[in-house]
């Protein structure tokens, strides 16, 4: 059996690079005579493991020494409770609201105090991204809140929000690593790994040292306080082990490659043999304004749910899988992450044409 093209928007494709050398150390890690699942979280191989995954993620992302690294666990959904019990001191929170994502983020603030939704792009089913530049800021807002990337809908905030000197935090699950980013715009950013970086079970968020607080939220679960990962280094108690060794050997792949400028070179590569394509069809189309198009998720559909689902059905017999839109949108989607090589779009380009010279009517 050989490789497929998974255009999954996660659990997603890892660099086969990555996966081979994961099984080349599977049953003895570096001399250990064990597998990195089998090791204790405190031994001395393994801290190795950490710190340089913490080590090179810095490196790769330019994150500024009074920003704190954090591997989690519970999911990006987790992030969305975290947030404001760590950071609602008013217990006031500004969400932009550009999709799923960011409804349920938004919907979990309401549980802590008042969450206000100060734009949305739900008017035109979040295929475009809101003017950000002049938002009725709350003046007592804890933070303003971003889902950066749309995983579901394939939009992409190409300009932060002017937040008027409110904190930004911001979910970049989807996007993270796909291209060089700021970390100083932000105050917290987090992401889920299995979209870009790793596999499910981790969580990587970035928060700024002086945001982390003393007193959280009352009746806070102590594994939600940020202050006590960054006290304990992500190690306060057990961590997802082997989720985290993968997302190091991940940090490794994208600096040898080039680091984060070779890698949006890359993705924009992609991301413009299919647009262009979805661009000049006859069948196909894109659902997203240009000017805010994802270079991670790119939606499309043919106008006929038919076709759709036949064009879903051909495609997985021709070896591309997980092209099925969202559950919740119809159509189809293809996540070309960071590992997505450029031959699966050009391949997949191919197969589009050819079948829209059959199903052209
Ligand atoms: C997938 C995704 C999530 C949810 O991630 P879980 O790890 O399943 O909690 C949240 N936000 C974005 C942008 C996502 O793409």
């Amino acid at each position: 059996m050989g490789r497929i093209y998974n255009f999954s928007a996660g659990p997603a494709v890892l660099p086969e690079e990555v996966l081979k050398e994961a099984a080349e150390e599977m049953l003895d890690y570096k001399g250990s005579g064990m597998s990195v699942m089998e090791m204790s979280h405190r031994s001395k191989v393994y801290e190795e493991i950490i710190q340089e995954a913490e080590k090179d993620l810095r490196e790769l992302v330019n994150i500024p020494d009074n920003y704190k690294v954090l591997f989690l666990q519970g999911g990006a959904s987790l992030q969305f409770a975290m947030v404001p019990v760590n950071l609602m001191k008013n217990r006031v929170a500004d969400y932009i609201i550009t999709g799923q994502w960011a409804k349920k983020a938004y919907e979990e603030a309401k549980l802590y105090g008042t969450a206000n939704a100060i734009a949305s792009s739900a008017d035109k089913t979040f295929s475009y991204i809101p003017d950000c530049s002049d938002l009725p800021i709350s003046e007592n807002a804890d933070y303003v809140y971003i889902c950066e990337n749309n995983t579901i809908y394939g939009t992409k905030f190409k300009k932060l929000p002017n937040t008027k000197g409110k904190t930004l935090v911001a979910d970049v699950s989807s996007c993270f690593l796909s291209e060089p980013i700021d970390v100083t715009k932000y105050g917290l950013l987090f992401a889920g790994a299995q979209k870009n970086v790793g596999p499910a079970g981790v969580v990587i968020a970035i928060i700024r040292e002086d945001l982390i607080p003393e007193e959280t939220l009352p009746g806070t679960p102590t594994m939600m306080k940020y202050k006590i990962h960054a006290e304990n280094k992500s190690l306060y108690n057990t961590p997802p082990c082997y989720g985290i060794y993968i997302c190091g050997k991940v940090f490794k792949w994208i600096k040898n490659v080039g680091g984060l400028e070779a890698m949006k070179a890359h993705n924009e590569k992609k991301a413009k043999i299919l647009y262009d394509f979805l661009d000049n069809s006859k069948l196909f189309r894109g659902t997203v304004v240009k000017e805010d198009r994802s270079l991670m998720n790119v939606p499309f559909v043919t106008g006929s749910e038919e076709l759709d689902a036949k064009f879903v059905k051909e495609a997985k017999a021709a070896g591309f899988e997980n092209l099925k839109g969202h559950r919740t949108v119809g159509g189809m989607r293809a996540s070309i992450y960071n590992a997505m090589p450029i031959e699966g779009v050009e391949r997949l380009v191919e197969f589009m044409e050819k079948f829209e010279r059959e199903n052209l009517k």
